[in-house]
């Protein structure tokens, strides 16, 4: 049974003789509602070696916008530490908003250029509530090794950023894609999905191997490949498309034509569900 803990001292408690021994620590930061995607970067962590892998759950208020999901985000602790448990994970940290956000609390970490486009622009705020909570936590974990998702791709380039510039100790993993059978990208957020809606989110899939399809037969117009993708999606009736982009992977900028290594990201909501999807094109 992971050890499951509320408060940072608890935590720091069990993280002590490690960090005095100078053990590998793993850590997965997640928003809870745990499914085979989070267990996937837990499983790299018990994998790599890390003494001890801690995963935290924590829906972070700071990055969800006016009118957004913080309320309906779906929080099962139960249900989680059950998953940890077969994950083999050692502590999960279930700190609560006023452990994390102290009154008084009024510092943020912020970033430009890369946040300020694909799901910057279209979720104000974001990545200044993700950027702050990521360092809160990676300060509080102090882990050897962090592991994130390539589902959220914008999300991981921007916290590799942060790592950098701000010279984090934490070497950043960043782990492919885990799909439901049918393809579609698992999310805590595909629970909101009635049936019909579940249905119409395979576009997004859909779109990404056909772009990728098309890339391996040479194809490198980005205009083009831009087009397939959106009448793709466009075939789902409820499909309203937030971005498709396609991208630097690095630096996020939008590029010319196909020839490098591409990140090809999506955006769209069906009905009030926003789901986002991403392929690397090598
Ligand atoms: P979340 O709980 O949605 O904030 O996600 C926590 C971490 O799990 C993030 O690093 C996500 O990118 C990662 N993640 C979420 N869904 C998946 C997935 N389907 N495959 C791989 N990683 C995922």
């Amino acid at each position: 049974m992971p050890k499951v803990v509320h408060t940072i001292a608890e935590l720091h408690k069990i993280l002590q003789p490690l960090w005095r021994k100078g053990e590998p620590v793993g850590f997965v930061p997640t928003m809870g509602a745990l499914h085979a995607g989070h267990i996937s970067l837990m499983k790299l962590s018990k994998a790599a070696g890390n003494v001890l892998t801690v995963v935290s759950v924590f829906v972070n208020p700071l990055q969800f916008a006016p009118g957004e999901d913080y309320d309906e985000y779906p929080r099962d602790l139960g249900g989680d530490v059950k998953v940890a448990r077969e994950a083999v994970v050692d502590v999960v940290f279930a700190p609560s908003v006023a452990e994390m956000y102290p009154r008084g609390f009024v510092t943020w970490a912020d970033q430009d250029k890369l946040t300020e486009k694909m799901c910057g622009e279209h979720r104000p705020g974001h990545f200044r509530g993700v950027l702050t909570v990521v360092l809160k936590l990676l300060n509080i974990v102090r882990p050897t090794h962090a592991y994130f998702g390539q589902k959220d791709y914008q999300q991981s380039v921007v916290i590799q950023r942060m790592v950098t510039d701000l010279n984090l100790e934490a070497k950043i993993h960043v782990c492919p894609i885990v799909r439901e059978a049918d393809g579609l990208a698992m999310s805590s957020r595909n629970a909101y999905l009635g049936p019909k809606h579940r249905i119409e989110a395979l576009v997004l899939h859909q779109a990404l191997v056909r772009a990728q399809e098309l890339v391996a037969g040479g194809e490198k117009n980005v205009k083009k490949l831009h087009a397939e993708i959106k009448r793709i999606i466009g075939t789902a009736k409820s499909a309203k498309i937030d971005y498709i982009a396609i991208v630097h992977p690095d630096t996020l900028e939008d590029v010319n034509d196909v020839s490098g290594k591409t990140v090809f990201a999506v955006a769209a909501r069906f009905g009030k569900t926003r789901l986002i999807d991403n392929v690397i094109v090598e």
